[in-house]
């Protein structure tokens, strides 16, 4: 474990095994450095243990920098339940998660992820308090994909200031992968902005519904990446800028919701060669953890949020601006000051 290079010093990892429920979680926790590890709870269905090891580690590791460069007095942790989420999801499965988080003494909290619902974590908030993200109790925050949404869309126009010196939307072409929770939301707002928008989704209820309500055209998903436009927004998977789509690419600005969009580190070095500027993705997509950061606070404060959310987009302006004086891609810049970060705060 100490010699994987997704390790990453880590300060622990916890595993988890219940019997009655068929329950095989993985607790990460990267750093406890700015307060308790936050980091919400995946369930994919890995094809091996060590893929949901390395998952959970590289999560949680992002976790880290996000909350880090969200500025949230909190560390970066996650979990991953190994299991298909279609079909082996009970309320006793997530309970005994919440047995599980709770052994960890407030060490780490979780929120939903891909895979989980609120209503999956309101299970396992029965055996715990270290739960957010939920949608009843004294500070519920409730779903964050419209605070993520409004997030990606202020940190895609300051995106859009530097590489078009206006950050006026009005007949903008953007490329928009995947109109689920966060990409629905930011359809609406970029298309009240004026931009004209090409769409593509794997869910083609969800498509034709975006589809109809922002007058957007649609591609096929494999197509995307071909698109002609200003701006490629992806909110859908990760690892969608690799060697295969970057040579594919035809547009001047990456900026979107979804985590872990570079394939490796490397991918940043070849976007800013090509002349695209990339608003790196923890920073650009962490409005959803700012607002689960309000309620582990213990009272929801929508005008913290707000405040939050503004600065973020400050912070990631920063680091765009540090990355063109110094000739640099922008995720290099980023990463690095977000391990600076990762120290006590008071
Ligand atoms: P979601 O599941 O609601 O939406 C994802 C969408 O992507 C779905 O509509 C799905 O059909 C689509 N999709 C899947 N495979 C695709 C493919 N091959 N091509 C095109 N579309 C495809 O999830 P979400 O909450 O909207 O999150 C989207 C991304 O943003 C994820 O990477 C997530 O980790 C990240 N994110 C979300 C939040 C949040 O607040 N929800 C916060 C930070 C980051």
């Amino acid at each position: 474990m100490f010699d994987k290079p997704a390790f990453a010093g880590h300060e622990s990892v916890h595993h988890f095994f219940d019997a009655k429920t068929g329950l095989r979680a993985i607790i990460a926790i990267h750093s406890t450095a700015r307060g308790p590890a936050a980091g919400g709870c995946r369930m994919w269905n890995y094809v091996t243990s060590d893929d949901a090891f390395t998952d959970v580690l590289r999560l949680s590791e992002g976790m880290s920098y996000k909350n880090a460069m969200a500025d949230l007095p909190l560390g970066g942790g996650k979990a991953v339940i190994w299991g298909n989420s279609k079909t082996d999801k009970t309320p006793e499965l997530f309970r005994a998660l919440g047995r599980a988080i709770n052994s960890l003494n407030g060490k780490y909290w979780s929120a939903e992820d891909v895979g989980v619902s609120v209503n999956d974590m309101a299970f396992a908030a029965e055996e715990t308090k270290y739960v957010s993200g939920l949608s009843t109790g004294k500070a519920a925050s409730g779903d964050p994909s419209p605070v993520t949404a409004n997030g990606v869309f202020l940190g895609l126009k300051a995106t859009a200031l530097r590489a078009f010196g206006t950050d006026d939307l009005n007949g903008r072409h953007i490329a928009v992968q995947g109109v689920g929770h966060v990409g629905a939301y930011l359809c609406g707002h970029l298309a009240k902005a004026g931009a004209r928008l090409t769409i593509t989704d794997v869910n083609t209820e969800a498509l034709e519904a975006v589809a109809k309500a922002t007058g957007a055209a649609i591609v096929a998903p494999t197509e995307i990446y071909d698109v002609a436009a200003d701006i490629f927004s992806p909110n859908a998977l990760g690892a969608i800028i690799n060697p295969e789509t970057l040579p594919r690419l035809k547009v001047k600005v990456v900026a979107g919701g979804a985590n872990n969009q570079l394939a490796t580190p490397e991918m940043g070095d070849r976007l800013r060669e090509q002349g695209i500027l990339y608003a790196p993705d923890y920073v650009i997509n962490g409005g959803g953890i700012i607002n689960v950061a309000a309620e582990i606070a213990g009272a929801y404060d929508p005008a913290w949020v707000e405040a939050k959310v503004q600065r973020l987009v400050q912070t990631l302006g920063e680091v765009l601006d540090q990355a063109g004086t110094e000739g640099r891609a922008t995720n290099r810049v980023a990463d690095e000051i977000a391990r600076r970060r990762l120290v006590a705060i008071s």
